[in-house]
């Protein structure tokens, strides 16, 4: 049993996040929250009196994380009994009981729909001295109001337009962690689009597992992106993660004729293999993901394009592998997240023999990130000489910015702390495999 203490000395918290934005925003929404209740964030575990770590599920390597995390925890309130410690999201939502056993040391313990209910448990923790626990689903995963987040990015605001997935890839444990899509009315999500420009915050990242999958009612995700587009005062409209079996012309054509709405997308494909695709159950083959790229490309021939891939999945052979590479050949993308596959609990994947040994995963994963690495070079080489919108987003070091341009790309610059915030035009000067060097030209907005 953990010593019971008293809710009041609670001041201070310090959020470790875990996986995709999705759980970003979910911290940043229980971070607004903790600071609604009057406690001030800090920025180290060790001077905080409430840590919080939202896990993520997704990979084991994700989990292992989080677990090395805990255990440094637990070492800390072996030195400070009074520190709170709460677990949230994905992991204890997986894993039910098995995480209640496991939560010696942890004050809370929450899953992705019962965030809103953190405040109340440190209480019923600190009154009882014992894990306080809610890992309910049928919970609203939305009950912590956007408008309140506390954004962590200082010109991008994540507004989370969808929970869960209804989608059932094989080897992806999402279903089970977030449970089955569902859609937050348009007005909501405009709202939150406006309380966000109110703030101060130029752009606006909308967020969904299959962010592209949104329907409410008669909107469905073209009607809400022209919805969001007439905000007055947002400059730029950005979404993820979109699933190709979504992509419609009607989607394609948004990205042609709304101007807020920005040239890049993420659009994983996971493998070039009709058979690896067809065992992932992901609902294409790699002509009809190709045809998607040519219909996006066809109404925004300049259109900037980022991809998942898994290699090594089961049975695997070289030959299949090879086929990934020249879905990488064929479209050009701009950046890529490549991961080794990981046997996930729940999963249907998890029948079939984890048969590509570790060595060999990760040799695929070096081909495919060094192939990628060439390509981000040639493409960001083409960008030299030309002028680029930035969005300044972070100072980088003395009398140096850096921002994304609207195509996401990386782009750093001369210019003091005051630019963060603003729109500027630079001149390309020079560029990398991971980011674009540049020249201020003048300052937009
Ligand atoms: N919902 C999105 C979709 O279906 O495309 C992305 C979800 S997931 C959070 C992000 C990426 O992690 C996936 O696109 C996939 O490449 C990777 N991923 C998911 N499960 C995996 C697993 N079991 N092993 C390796 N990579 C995995």
């Amino acid at each position: 049993m953990k010593a019971k203490s008293d809710p009041l000395a609670v001041r201070s918290f310090f959020i470790q996040t875990f996986g995709c934005q999705m759980n970003v925003n979910d911290s940043e929404r229980v971070a607004g929250l903790l600071r609604s209740r009057g406690l001030e964030a800090v920025d180290a575990p060790d001077r905080a009196d409430f840590v919080f770590l939202n896990t993520c599920a997704v990979r084991e390597k994700a989990t292992a994380k989080y677990r090395h995390a805990l255990g440094r925890l637990r070492r800390l309130k072996a030195d400070r009994p009074d520190l709170r410690i709460g677990v949230g999201g994905c992991v204890p939502q997986l894993e039910g009981e098995t995480a209640i056993a496991r939560a010696t040391h942890v004050d809370v313990l929450v899953g992705t729909h019962t965030l809103h209910r953190i405040p109340e448990l440190m209480d019923e923790a600190g009154a009882t001295g014992k894990t306080a626990v809610d890992l309910d689903r049928k919970a609203d995963a939305f009950a912590i109001p956007g408008e309140i987040a506390a954004h962590e990015n200082p010109v991008r605001a994540y507004v989370t337009i969808m929970e869960g997935c209804n989608h059932v890839c094989s080897f992806c444990v999402v279903p089970r962690t977030r449970g089955p899509e569902v859609n937050r009315p348009p007005e909501n999500v405009v709202r939150e689009v406006e309380a966000a420009v109110a703030r101060g915050f130029g752009e606006v990242m909308l967020l969904g597992q299959t962010v592209n999958a949104y329907r409410h009612g008669e909107t469905d995700f073209a009607g809400l992106l022209e919805r969001v587009d007439r905000v007055a005062g947002l400059n730029r409209l950005r979404f993820t993660t979109s699933h190709p079996e979504h992509v419609s012309a009607s989607m394609a054509e948004a990205f042609r004729r709304l101007p807020r709405v920005c040239p890049y997308l993420h659009l994983p494909f996971q493998s070039g293999s009709d058979r690896v695709l067809a065992s992932m159950r992901r609902g294409y083959t790699r002509q009809e993901y190709l045809d998607t790229v040519a219909l996006l490309r066809d109404r925004v021939p300049d259109l900037a394009l980022s991809t998942d891939v898994i290699v090594g999945y089961p049975g695997e052979t070289e030959a299949e592998f090879e086929e990934t590479l020249s879905v990488l050949e064929t479209v050009g993308f701009d950046s890529l997240f490549a991961f080794s596959y990981s046997p996930r609990p729940g999963t249907t994947a998890l029948r079939l023999a984890d048969d590509v040994p570790a060595d060999e995963k990760r040799r695929r994963l070096h081909v495919v990130n060094a192939h990628q690495q060439l390509w981000q070079r040639r493409r960001h080489e083409a960008r030299v000489g030309g002028v680029e919108e930035v969005l300044v987003e972070a100072v980088d070091g003395v009398g140096r910015v850096s921002g994304r341009s609207r195509h996401f790309r990386i782009v750093h610059l001369d210019g003091e702390a005051t630019l963060v915030g603003r729109t500027v035009t630079v001149e390309v000067t020079g560029s990398g495999p991971n980011a674009l060097q540049a020249r201020l030209l003048q300052a937009i907005h």
